[in-house]
């Protein structure tokens, strides 16, 4: 659970039902999650509008729902507007970068989570872990909705072309402060010079702290992007 005073003691996620679909909601309440942290108070709603967002906020307080969230209901509005069998449905929507396999985990957990009563509309694979042959298979065959990547593994898929980005409307790099030093540097340059993503995207950088790292980052991927930096005690 996250700490009391991350939590914005005004809101609650109910006080975002205009905006988020009933069955993310639902997830929500069942995971106990009631009141929104800071952080996700300001991410949802700017993130909904199509803002890019560079969110700095302290280790535990609550970043990774806040970019779950909108990466989620953005999919279920896409798809809402589309016949169920347009071939168009089925695409791989928002790419969610992390700096290691564990956390690729962790975020794989939290996603399913929410998706608890939408899991045929939205589909994730986390292609950090398991061998690269099921992968592949896994990525041509299902084109998920959401693919969580280390970024070399997400730039192997890439360049074998199983892995597609042409329809990506949201491209998120969780521990933006991190995801450089881990070895990933050229891996994503190339990702995003190698001409593998749509020019219009919307993007989320989420981080503990700001570096050089994040602000190098800012540069490769955000446009006139909302900056939320929520210090401890602050608001
Ligand atoms: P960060 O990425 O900022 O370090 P996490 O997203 O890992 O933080 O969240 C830290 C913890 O707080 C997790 O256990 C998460 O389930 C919990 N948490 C996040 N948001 C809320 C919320 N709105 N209400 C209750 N618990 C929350
Ligand atoms: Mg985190």
């Amino acid at each position: 659970m996250v700490e009391a005073h991350l939590v914005d003691k005004k809101a609650t996620f109910a006080s975002f039902s205009h905006i988020l679909d009933a069955r993310i909601l639902r997830a929500l309440a069942d995971a106990g999650f009631a009141r929104p942290t800071l952080v996700q108070v300001k991410a949802i709603p700017l993130g909904l509008e199509g803002r890019d967002i560079l969110a700095r906020a302290r280790t535990g307080s609550g970043k990774t729902a806040a970019y779950c969230i909108p990466v989620v209901q953005k999919i279920l509005s896409s798809k809402s507007t589309l016949a169920a069998e347009d071939e168009n449905r089925q695409v791989t929507r928002a790419l969610i970068l992390v700096p290691t396999r564990e956390l690729s985990e962790q975020v794989s957990t939290y996603l399913k989570g929410l998706l608890t009563y939408c899991e045929k509309d939205v589909t994730i694979t986390n292609v950090a872990s398991g061998t690269t042959s099921h992968l592949q298979r896994t990525l041509l065959s299902d084109k998920p909705d959401i693919v969580i990547a280390t970024p070399s593994r997400a730039l192997n898929m890439l360049q074998s072309k199983v892995l597609t980005l042409s329809f990506l409307e949201t491209l998120v790099i969780d521990e933006a402060d991190l995801i450089l030093s881990y070895g990933h540097d050229e891996d994503v340059r190339e990702i995003f010079n190698g001409g593998h993503l749509p020019k219009v995207h919307q993007s989320f950088l989420m981080s503990a702290t700001m570096t050089e790292d994040v602000e190098l980052l800012k540069g490769l991927t955000l446009r006139n992007p909302a900056i939320l930096k929520l210090e401890e005690g602050e608001d």
